[in-house]
């Protein structure tokens, strides 16, 4: 659990791909300069020598060690200062042929000692962003920009949004992969849903988590695909994630066209997850009477019984948008 696997993979190569890179690039830099300028070729020359005595100086145990030291370190410095009053001369900035790497403080490792460092942690969460399924919302749908003005025509709704709102919000900045609970949010279209979904996914993805976001009906179409599909198909190709994400978010359950394959998937998947203590998000615009007869009673039972439901109340926001001019 974490970072999604495949990204972390990912991710990890073009690190070392990146890092090797600048290596290179300095390196060839310094060849050319080598051919232009001899007596830089000469130094560098005197400078890895000193390089290989200090080393064997380190090894040594004789009782000189620290002046032979402090003498190589002299040398060192003395020929660091010819090579910088050569490039400089030669017209080029004293740093020409240092390795340039694009994250000073890991050397596009990706790591410092053993701490993941924050350039790879952002390249994480923008890959998470990616991954999630919905990079588009996550730009646009997120707790900032989430009105509870919509509600305000009616006092009841506002006062059930009002404290939806605090518990999503409060649910996503803590959330714990294996700990956060399951949600399943009720309510007729236009009322915030997928608002709230998307919010909540960013926030998890940045706080180091895999998170991935479906709608019903692609989620059937992936575990149809793997099933009856092409055979060169490898089992879980597709629908491997649905199980191993730490959270997991279904938006419309109940759009899709379901059967008795497709239920039996969603109720696998969500027992799955519910043993495994994976939280599952879900959101649907069915009521539970329409829930309950769309699938079976094992399923509602496992949704009323294991989520926290959140009724979503109030006038579809697109509706007021579109009659507001927004
Ligand atoms: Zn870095």
């Amino acid at each position: 659990m974490g970072y999604n696997r495949k990204n972390l993979k990912r991710i990890k190569e073009e690190y070392s791909t990146k890092h090797l890179v600048a290596e290179r690039e300095a390196e060839i830099k310094r060849r050319e300069l080598h051919a232009e300028l001899p007596q830089l070729a000469d130094i560098d020359k005197k400078l890895s020598g000193v390089g290989v005595e200090l080393m064997g100086v380190a090894l040594s145990a004789g009782a000189d060690k620290e002046a032979r030291f402090a003498a190589l370190r002299c040398e060192t410095d003395a020929l660091n200062k010819k090579r910088n009053e050569l490039l400089v001369a030669a017209g080029y900035p004293a740093d020409y042929t240092d390795v340039k790497y694009e994250c000073e403080k890991c050397s596009d490792s990706g790591y410092v000692g053993i701490k993941m460092c924050d350039c790879m942690r952002e390249a994480l969460v923008m890959a998470g962003y990616e991954s999630s399924g919905i990079a588009h919302l996550l730009r646009t749908q997120t707790f900032e920009n989430f009105s509870l003005d919509y509600y305000k025509a009616k006092p009841e709704s506002y006062a059930m949004m009002e404290k939806i709102f605090g518990y999503v919000k409060n649910y996503a900045e803590n959330f714990e992969s294996g700990k956060s609970e399951n949600i399943a949010m009720f309510g007729g279209t236009g009322l915030g849903k997928t608002h709230i979904s998307s919010a909540v996914a960013k926030k998890v993805i940045e706080k180091g988590n895999d998170v991935f976001y479906v709608t019903a009906v692609g989620m059937v179409s992936d575990f149809e695909a793997e099933q009856f599909g092409s055979e060169h198909m490898a089992k879980g190709e597709l629908t491997d994630r649905y199980f191993d994400c730490d959270l997991l978010i279904i938006d419309d359950l109940g759009a899709e066209l379901s059967n008795q394959f497709t239920v039996s998937c969603l109720y696998n998947l969500l027992n799955v997850r519910i043993n495994r203590r994976a939280a599952t998000i879900i959101s649907t615009n069915l009521t539970q009477q329409e829930l309950f007869k769309k699938y079976n009673e094992r399923i509602t039972s496992r949704i009323i019984g294991e989520f926290r439901i959140l009724p979503f109340t109030g006038t579809d926001i697109r509706m007021q948008k579109i009659k507001g001019g927004k």
